[in-house]
């Protein structure tokens, strides 16, 4: 079910619990502000999420309410997995989810980044 991302933040889903350590993931990476793990079920050859630590709905929650630093540290997360996922060279896909109309399903805040095989054009169907 996709969820509704004007909702405050619930703190019982599943990537919440994922943070505190109640649920395991399979690690890529953590700092101070991301938590970088592999989708469960995965889309693409390399297709791992990436979180920031903080409690944060959607990419516009955090966009509208997330600190500098946060924003900041969030992105070069991103950036550095995808680079140690040794993605640049061939290239990959970012992909946020927000909302009814794009499918999100877990209400915290995540990036997609897919690679590993040419990903065709993006389509809309
Ligand atoms: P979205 O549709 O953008 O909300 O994507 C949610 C993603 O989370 C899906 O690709 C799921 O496969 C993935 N997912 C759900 N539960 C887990 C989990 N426990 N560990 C890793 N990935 C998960």
């Amino acid at each position: 079910m996709p969820i509704d991302p004007t909702l405050e933040y619930d703190d019982q889903n599943i990537f919440a619990k994922i943070l505190r350590g109640e649920i395991p993931c399979s690690k890529v990476f953590e700092d101070q502000w991301a938590l970088a793990f592999h989708d469960i079920n995965p889309q693409a050859p390399a297709h791992v999420l990436v979180i920031p630590k903080g409690a944060y709905v959607s990419w516009d929650d955090f966009s509208a309410k997330g600190g500098d630093a946060e924003i900041a540290g969030f992105v070069r997360a991103v950036g550095h997995v995808s680079r140690e996922l040794g993605l640049v060279e061939p290239g990959y896909r970012l992909l946020a989810n927000i909302g009814m109309d794009s499918h999100q399903e877990v209400p915290h805040l995540h990036v997609h980044i897919f690679g590993g095989k040419p990903l065709g054009p993006m389509l809309m169907r």
